[in-house]
This record gives structure tokens, C-alpha cells and sequence, in this order.
């Protein structure tokens, strides 16, 4: 099995297009996983039918129980995170740390577990598909990256897959880093523009960092020819072997508010080129 993920070190390059071509066209070989648990969309595309959700336990956070609270205050002058006046717990500033529950004389404050999201494994036509959401405001979004590859990776050896895709979150933060884990390969996606070529920077250097064999794909790399070939050129200087260069096509638009993979468009140019990626991907000992 490869484990491969997929990122772009920014939002808005075209990395869950080409997740969705490349899980198409390793349909029945390949479990994805969507690491983007903030804002998951692989699943847009591939439209998987979900299992029941699973709740994620990202922490811990102060509860009260009002009728043993005498009011005194203690709480609330303790708290570093302003999250409690006078047992009234605010739960999107509640940092989990017990002090509180410590330093209550009438024992009314407990610390219980706090659903952050949910997490379901779900049957796409590629195959299975795992996905979450992290609720607006929960933290620990890193944790639930981790989760979801521990539960996609045991699946992906259950069922014998030749890929483990993983479509990653953009940026280089902690969610990216969860992601970026333990893969055998990147595939960065990148943008022809100068932030493109910025973040592609970052995320190859982060790539390094954890000693993960990295490729790269220009998107739209015909919108501006310049931008491309420093791209280009920051690969080869990088030794980052540069997979494909897939061109403007409006039809990827058209698939995406379709919700469909834009490989099932055999005659769209940038189809031909995501079919030619991964096929590439396939040859090579990652
Ligand atoms: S410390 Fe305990 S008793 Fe005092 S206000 Fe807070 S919750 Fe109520
Ligand atoms: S657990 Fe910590 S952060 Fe949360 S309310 Fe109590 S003292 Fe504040």
C-alpha cells in the first residue's frame, strides 16, 4: 500500500479536483480520506453514502452543576481565559485546564468530555471514503487529522487497497502537519502566481522537514506561463520531479458544481492531464 497525500500549502489551488480525479482513477484500488476537517469537500465530488457519525472527543471543559454553586466567584477570578463568570461556563473559550473545577469549595464545577465534531466512514463508486467535520470553533483539529489516518490506514490494510489517498488541508499549520504525517509521498499542488509559488515553497520545506519524498502538478498552468516556469524551476532546483501541468479548463468548474469527478470528462484537456498524472504517479516506486 502507498500512502499518498495531497496539498497545496493555500487554499484555492485545485487539490480536491485532483484528490477526486486521482481516487476516480484508481477506482477500486484506493481509499481516500479527507484530512481537510475544517472545511471538508472531497466528498462533494465523489459523493460518497456515509455510515453513521462517530463523535469526536477533542477535550476537556468545565461544567457546572447551578444548584450546588454558592456564587462566590472563585472561578471566575481564577480563570486566565475569561471562559467563567460565576459557574456560567462559555463553552468556545473553555481552554479544558481544571483550574477551575480545583479551586471550586462547593465542588460544583466537573470536567467532562467535549465533542469537538464527527467523523463517518462512507462508500463512494471509487470506494471507501473517509470524512469529518470539525464544529464551528472546536480546537484540536490536528487530533481529528490523526484520527481519521489511524482509522483509514487500519481499513486501508483490512481491504487490501494499493493507495491510501489523503486530501490534505491547505496551508502549513498543525491540521497540515497531522496530515502530512507518516505518508510515503506529497503531491503538492500548486498554482502558477507568486503566493502560489510562495506557499509551494513552504509546504516543500515542510515536506523535508519530515523527510517525505515530495512531487509536484502546476494547475491552470497555462493561465500565466511565467509564474509556471518559476514553479517550474523551483522543482528542479529542488529536485521535486513535476508530474504534470494541468491546463485551464472550464470544464473542472463545470464538474465541480456538478458534483463530479472531472476524470469521468475523458475529453476535457485538463481530464486528459489528470488521467496522464496519475498514471505517472502508478509508474513510479513511491
Ligand atoms: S467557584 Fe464554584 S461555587 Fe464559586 S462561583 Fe464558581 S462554580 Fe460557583
Ligand atoms: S477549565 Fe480552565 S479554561 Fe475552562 S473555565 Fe475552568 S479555568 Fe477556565
Amino acid at each position: 500500500m502507498t500512502k499518498l497525500v495531497v496539498l497545496s500549502g493555500k487554499g484555492g489551488t485545485g487539490k480536491t479536483t485532483v484528490s477526486a480525479a486521482l481516487a476516480t482513477h484508481w477506482r477500486g484500488e484506493v481509499l481516500c480520506v479527507d484530512t481537510d476537517v475544517d472545511a471538508a469537500n472531497l466528498h462533494l465530488v465523489l459523493q460518497p453514502t456515509f455510515g453513521p457519525e462517530v463523535p469526536f472527543v477533542g477535550g476537556r471543559m468545565a461544567y457546572c452543576d447551578e444548584t450546588r454553586c454558592s456564587g462566590c466567584g472563585r472561578c471566575t477570578a481564577l480563570c486566565r481565559f475569561h471562559a467563567i463568570a460565576a459557574g456560567t461556563v462559555r463553552s468556545l473559550s473553555c481552554e479544558g485546564c481544571g483550574l477551575c473545577a480545583l479551586a471550586c469549595p462547593e465542588q460544583a464545577l466537573q470536567m467532562i468530555d467535549h465533542v469537538g465534531g464527527y467523523w463517518s466512514v462512507g462508500t463512494a463508486d471509487c470506494g471507501t471514503v473517509l470524512g469529518a467535520r470539525l464544529l464551528p470553533g472546536a480546537g484540536n483539529s490536528g487530533k481529528l487529522v490523526s484520527l481519521l489516518k489511524e482509522e483509514a490506514t487500519r481499513l486501508a490494510k483490512e481491504q487490501q487497497v494499493r493507495w491510501l489517498l489523503c486530501d490534505g488541508p491547505p496551508g502549513t499549520g498543525c491540521p497540515t502537519m497531522a496530515a502530512l504525517a507518516g505518508n510515503d509521498a506529497l503531491l503538492a499542488v500548486a498554482e502558477p502566481s507568486a503566493s502560489g509559488l510562495h506557499d509551494l515553497c513552504r509546504l516543500l520545506d515542510l515536506a523535508a522537514h519530515f523527510g517525505i519524498s515530495a512531487y509536484a502538478c502546476i494547475n491552470k498552468a497555462d493561465l500565466a506561463p511565467a509564474f509556471a516556469a518559476q514553479v517550474s524551476d523551483e522543482c528542479m532546483r529542488r529536485r521535486v520531479p513535476l508530474l504534470a501541468k494541468i491546463p485551464y479548463d472550464p470544464e473542472v468548474g463545470a464538474c465541480a458544481r456538478r458534483g463530479e469527478p472531472v476524470v469521468d470528462r475523458g475529453d476535457s484537456p485538463a481530464a486528459a492531464a489528470l488521467a496522464t498524472l496519475a498514471s505517472r504517479l502508478a509508474e513510479i516506486d513511491l
